[in-house]
């Protein structure tokens, strides 16, 4: 019975092999391969050396082409349409003076918050990583309070990042400029314009 069961199953593979031999894919031939070469040379644009004078399938592309001609008269009217206060972007100043990003003459919001970090240590370098009122400098200010020496904006705006806006100063003395601010404003104002 066994052996019966392995006879079929040879034969079975035989046929299958043959069956497949079958739909064998026939070999390239040279000529097919020379032919394919010259298809592939032949790939140039269908319309190349035509006009739409010799040519009617060129002439008619042309003419529809024409009818997405905006007229001028198209322009103008659209033109009208878009500007002034029917436009969202009315008086909407991307760049520049009048820009929400505008700080005294310098742009500051297009920057990454990498730069923020660069401009506090070019003020920091500028005054000798000091605080300006005490001049505990920032490894000893590190020390004490565990954190770096901070930058404090003159004017009370966080959002002036000028560097005239710009002063060193420690935990300490920043939350003693925190009072009497008009003070301290006028009081750093000065420094700055003297050194
Ligand atoms: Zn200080």
């Amino acid at each position: 019975m066994f052996k019966k069961g392995y006879k079929q199953t040879e034969e079975h593979k035989r046929k299958i092999s043959e069956s497949k031999k079958g739909k064998k894919r026939p070999p390239f031939s040279e000529e097919w391969r020379k032919n394919l070469s010259e298809a592939h040379k032949k790939l140039i644009p269908w319309n190349k050396d035509l006009t739409k004078e010799t040519d009617e399938r060129v002439r008619k592309i042309s003419d529809t082409k024409k009818g997405h001609i905006v007229s001028e008269e198209t322009k103008r009217k659209q033109s009208i349409a878009n500007s002034g206060k029917r436009n969202g972007m009315y008086g909407v100043h991307k760049f520049g003076k009048g820009s929400s990003n505008w700080i005294d003459g310098r742009s500051f919001e297009p920057y990454t918050q990498k730069f923020n970090k660069f401009l506090k240590e070019n003020i920091k370098k500028i005054y000798n990583f000091e605080c300006q009122l005490c001049y505990v400098n920032e490894k000893e200010h590190i020390k004490k309070y565990n954190k770096k020496i901070s930058i404090h904006h003159i004017d009370y705006n966080k959002k002036n990042c000028s560097m005239k806006n710009l002063i060193v100063l420690c935990l300490k003395c920043n939350s003693k400029v925190n009072g009497n601010r008009e003070y301290w404003k006028e009081f750093f104002i000065r420094k700055i314009n003297n050194d």
